[in-house]
C-alpha cells in the first residue's frame, strides 16, 4: 500500500491554521501543550537545537511531530527499532498526518513512493533508522527537498553510560556538518548527567537547549519485596491486575520461558519475548501484546525500548536490574496513559551477588566497572530504604522530593526500623573472624550456631562469634546483611565467590562510635504481603454503574475497529478518550470535538461510530 497517498496536508485545510496550538487542536484534538512542551516547539519552529529529557509519558512526541507539521519540509525522526516505527506511522496516519518509515521492509514500489513524496514535498515525517541516515544513498535519497528538522529519538542510546548503547548513534553527530542549517534535537527519558553529557558531546548539540521536567511518574506506585516463593507473590501481584496487560522481567532467557510457561498453567495468559527467539515468533509475541488488551509478556530486558503502548498497567521484575536507571527505564514502561500502574520487584541477596558478578566478568574496563558497581550499589539502598520510594529513585537523579508520596509500599505501609548496633557489630565480627573469606549462608550459619560440616572443618564452631546471633532468625541475619551492604559498610568479592569483606566505615560501628538501624521485614504471609499498594489499577476502576458499560461497548466497537484496520486499539483511541467518553456521554460531533484526544481526522474517520454507541447506551 502507498504510505502517503490518500492524505490531506493537515496545514493546508481550510482554516490554515498552521501555528502550533492550532496545530494541536485540531489534529491531535488536546487544548494545551503540557509542561515545557510549548518551549520546545518555539524554540524549534524558529530553527534551534533541542535537547529534550522528559519522562516517559510527558509527551515527547509532540515535541518533534508539531515543529515537523509546522516547518517547510519533512521532519525525520531517528528511531533505533524498525518494529516500531510501524506503529509510529499507523499512529501519525490516522491523525491525517503524512508519515511514512524508511526500512528494509517496504517493496521498490514502496520506496518509490517515499521518494516521489520526499521530491513533491508531499510528507511531514518519515521514520528512519540510524545506520541508514548517514549513508550517501540517503543523502541522494533527499536530493534537494527541504527538511523541517531531525529528531533523534531514544537519544540515550549514543551513550555507553546507559543500557541500550549503539554504536550507529555515535555517527548521528555528522548530520550537523551535512545538513547544516537543519534544526536538530535529541529526546530520552534517560537523563543521568553521564548521559546528558553524552548526547550533548557526541551528537554535537553544545548549541541546543536543553529542556528537563520533574522525572517523577506519581501514576505509578513502586513496590519492592524480599523474595521468598519468588512464583507464587508474582502470582498474587498479578492477581491485582486481571484484565490489564503488563510486563514481567527476568533475567535469563530460560527464566523467562519457564516463567511463560508456568503462568499459563495458572490460568494467566503469557507470552515469551527474548532476542534468542526467533525472529518471526518474537514479533509475533511482540505484536499481540500490543494488540492485546489482557496479556502478560514475560520478557528479557531485550523487550521495550520505543514501546509506547499506553495501557501498560503493570511492570513485575523477578531479578534485579543492574542499575537504578535500567530499573527505572524499565518500570517506566507503565501508565504512559498518566493512568495508576503498579510497578513491583522481589529480590535478594542471590541478584545483587550474581549482578556483581556479571558486571566483573564483563568487558567493560577498570573505570566503568567501578561505575557500573556504584550504579547496583545505588540500586541496592532503594530497595533497602526505610524511606519514601519515590524520593529515594528521584534523589538519585538529582531531584528533591519531600517524600511522603503515598504511592509506594513504605509510605503506605511504613516499616519499622530497629536499633541494630549490636546485630551489625555481630555481624560484622563474623565476617572479620573468618577472615573475610564467606558468604552470606557460611556467616549465618556460624552466627546461628550450626555445627555443619564447613563450620567445623574451618575450626567456625570453635570460636566465640559462633551461635552469637541465635537471637535473631536467619531471615532476619539475610536482611542484616542486604543492609549492611547497602550501607556500604560491607562489601561483596566477587573473585572470592561472594565473600563479604568489611568496608571502612565498618571500624565506627565496631567502636560503637555509629549507631546503625535496620528496617524490619515485612512478614510474608499471604494477607500481608497482598500489597502494600493495592488500589485496582484500571482505567474501569474510575468508572461506575452505567458508565461503566457504555466503557465496555465503547471498548468492543473499538476493538472492531482496531481489527478492520489492523492496527493496536490505542491508535483508534487511547482508554483516557473512552472513559471521557462515557462520562462525558458527548451526542454531537461538535460535543465529540470536545474530548481530549479526538482531533478533524479521527472525528472524520470514527466519529460516527462511537457516537452510535453513545446513543444506543441512552435509550
Ligand atoms: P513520551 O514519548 O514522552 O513517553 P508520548 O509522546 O508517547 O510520551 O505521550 C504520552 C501520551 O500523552 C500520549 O498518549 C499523548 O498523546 C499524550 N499527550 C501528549 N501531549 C499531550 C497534551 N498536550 N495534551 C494531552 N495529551 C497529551
Ligand atoms: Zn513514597
Amino acid at each position: 500500500m502507498p504510505q502517503t497517498q490518500g492524505l490531506i496536508n493537515p496545514l493546508f485545510g481550510s482554516d490554515g491554521a498552521d501555528n502550533p496550538l492550532g496545530v494541536l487542536k485540531r489534529i491531535y484534538g488536546y487544548s494545551s501543550f503540557r509542561g515545557k512542551q510549548a518551549s520546545v516547539v518555539e524554540r524549534v519552529v524558529s530553527g534551534g537545537d533541542a535537547v529534550v529529557l522528559f519522562p516517559t509519558g510527558a509527551g515527547k512526541s509532540l515535541c518533534f511531530q508539531i515543529p515537523a507539521l509546522c516547518r517547510d519540509g519533512v521532519g525525520i525522526v531517528i528511531s533505533p527499532l524498525i518494529a516500531l516505527m510501524r506503529d509510529q506511522v499507523e499512529a501519525l496516519r490516522q491523525l491525517g498526518v503524512r508519515a511514512a518509515a524508511l526500512n528494509s521492509s517496504l517493496t521498490r514500489e514502496e520506496f518509490l513512493d517515499v521518494r516521489r513524496a520526499i521530491a513533491g514535498g508531499d510528507l511531514d515525517l518519515l521514520y528512519v533508522t540510524p545506520e541508514r541516515i548517514v549513508t550517501s544513498a540517503f543523502k541522494e535519497l533527499i536530493g534537494n527537498a527541504r527538511i523541517a528538522l531531525f529528531a533523534i529519538d531514544e537519544a540515550h542510546c549514543v551513550s555507553q553510560w546507559g543500557h541500550d548503547f549503539r554504536p550507529e548513534y555515535r555517527e548521528l553527530g555528522q548530520l550537523a556538518v551535512q545538513y547544516p542549517g537543519v534544526p536538530r534535537m535529541a529526546l530520552t527519558a534517560t537523563a543521568d548527567p553521564h548521559t546528558r553529557e553524552d548526547i550533548i558531546d557526541k551528537l554535537a548539540l553544545r548549541s541546543a537547549e536543553v529542556f528537563t521536567t520533574s522525572f517523577d511518574r506519581p501514576n505509578i506506585a513502586y513496590e519492592i519485596v524480599e523474595r521468598d516463593q519468588p512464583r507464587q507473590q508474582l502470582l498474587r501481584f498479578l492477581s491485582r491486575h486481571k484484565g490489564s496487560s503488563g510486563i514481567v522481567y527476568c533475567l535469563s532467557r530460560a527464566k523467562v520461558e519457564d516463567t511463560a510457561e508456568w503462568l499459563n498453567g495458572q490460568g494467566i495468559r503469557a507470552l515469551a519475548y527474548h532476542a534468542g527467539m526467533e525472529r518471526a515468533v518474537r514479533d509475533a509475541n511482540q505484536d499481540a501484546f500490543l494488540q492485546q488488551e489482557e496479556l502478560c509478556l514475560v520478557a528479557t530486558v531485550a523487550f521495550g525500548m520505543g514501546i509506547d503502548k499506553p495501557n501498560v498497567r503493570y511492570v513485575a521484575h523477578l531479578d534485579l536490574p543492574g542499575s537504578v536507571e535500567a530499573y527505572y527505564q524499565e518500570t517506566g514502561r507503565a501508565g504512559r496513559d498518566g493512568l495508576p500502574s503498579d510497578v513491583w520487584m522481589a529480590y535478594g541477596m542471590a541478584d545483587v551477588i550474581h549482578r556483581g558478578r556479571m558486571i566483573d566478568e564483563g568487558t567493560s574496563g577498570d573505570h566503568i566497572k567501578r561505575v557500573e558497581r556504584a550504579k547496583l550499589n545505588a540500586l541496592l539502598a532503594i530497595c533497602e530504604t526505610p524511606g519514601c520510594r519515590r524520593q529515594a529513585i528521584l534523589a538519585h537523579f538529582g531531584e528533591a522530593h519531600a517524600g511522603r508520596c503515598n504511592n509506594c509500599d513504605t509510605c503506605l505501609k511504613p516499616v519499622e526500623t530497629w536499633d541494630g548496633t549490636d546485630a551489625a557489630i555481630k555481624a560484622l565480627a563474623a565476617i572479620y573472624r573468618t577472615g573475610e573469606r564467606f558468604g552470606t549462608g557460611h556467616l549465618i550459619d556460624v552466627l546461628a550456631g550450626n555445627r555443619n560440616e564447613k563450620t567445623v572443618r574451618f575450626g567456625h564452631a570453635d570460636m566465640p562469634v559462633f551461635g552469637a546471633g541465635r537471637d535473631i532468625p536467619p531471615k532476619t541475619w539475610h536482611s542484616v546483611y542486604r543492609q549492611l551492604l547497602a550501607a556500604g559498610l560491607v562489601s561483596v568479592d566477587h573473585e572470592a565467590f561472594g565473600a563479604l569483606k568489611l568496608e571502612s566505615g565498618a571500624r565506627a560501628v565496631f567502636k560503637r562510635e555509629r549507631e546503625v538501624r535496620f528496617r524490619k521485614d515485612r512478614p510474608t504471609t499471604r494477607k500481608a504481603s497482598r500489597s502494600a499498594t493495592s488500589h485496582s489499577t484500571n482505567a474501569r476502576s474510575a468508572l461506575e454503574g452505567s458508565d461503566m458499560q457504555l466503557f465496555e461497548a465503547l471498548r468492543a466497537a473499538r476493538l472492531a475497529i482496531a481489527k478492520e484496520l489492523s492496527v493496536p486499539p490505542y491508535v483508534v483511541f487511547p482508554d483516557t478518550t473512552l472513559v471521557a467518553f462515557a462520562t462525558d456521554r458527548p451526542t454531537s460531533r461538535d460535543a465529540l470535538l470536545g474530548i481530549s484526544g479526538v482531533g478533524q481526522s479521527k472525528l472524520e474517520r470514527y466519529g460516527d461510530a462511537f457516537l452510535k454507541v453513545i446513543r444506543a447506551h441512552r435509550e
